[in-house]
């Protein structure tokens, strides 16, 4: 059985490890290097990007991220997970990093005021069919995709809330909260290529 880390510092952690467990999957939270070192595949969770970040550097887990992440360990990130997961972001706090790795600028809190938080069918061809079941809470867009990187989802308006590049996958939403495990098998596939 695969092994799988869900970054356990902040955030959604339960509702990943539920999913995961459901695929087959053996689930470890991550807090330490160690935790990092014995996994295939990684969650980012949804929370708070910036205390993520905070707790990773203060956790010292911030360049064993970003090393397993060059190193290409399979990632999937939702939500403050995407945030984390980004090259690039606008609407950061003061001095928030992200781990990086998808070439793509997101936007924290973008759709703030009364539609902070909406539910929405999205077609996603690389899970196929049915619709995508997305719920966006004080969610990211991807501003401006690289060309390393690949949109895989977007709102009907055209708005980025899904990237993937190489065995990185990057989204707005919440699959987790949704019974939507089709990202989570993508990224257990990955791990099997690995
Ligand atoms: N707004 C949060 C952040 O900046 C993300 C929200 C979420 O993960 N649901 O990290």
């Amino acid at each position: 059985r695969p092994q799988i880390g869900v970054l356990a510092l902040q955030g959604d952690v339960r509702e990943h490890a539920r999913v995961l467990t459901d695929l087959g999957a053996d689930v470890r939270p991550v807090r330490r290097p160690e935790d990092l070192a014995a996994v295939s595949g990684l969650v980012l969770p949804g929370g708070e990007s910036s205390v993520i970040d905070k707790l990773a550097r203060a956790f010292d887990m911030r360049e064993p991220l970003q090393a397993a992440i060059a190193e290409g360990m399979p990632v999937l990130g939702t939500c403050a997970g995407l945030i984390l997961l980004a090259d690039r972001l606008v609407d950061g706090i003061a001095g928030q990093q992200t781990f990086g790795g998808l070439d793509v600028t997101v936007r924290r809190n973008a759709f703030g005021g009364q539609t902070e938080s909406f539910e929405t069918e999205l077609d996603v061809p690389a899970v196929g069919e049915p619709p995508v079941r997305a719920t966006f809470i004080r969610a990211p867009v991807v501003d401006d995709v690289g060309p390393s990187a690949e949109v895989i989802a977007r709102l009907p308006d055209g708005t980025v809330v899904g990237v993937r590049q190489g065995r990185l996958i990057g989204l707005s939403f919440h699959p987790e909260l949704d019974d939507e495990t089709r990202f989570h098998a993508l990224l257990l596939a990955s791990v099997g290529d690995a």
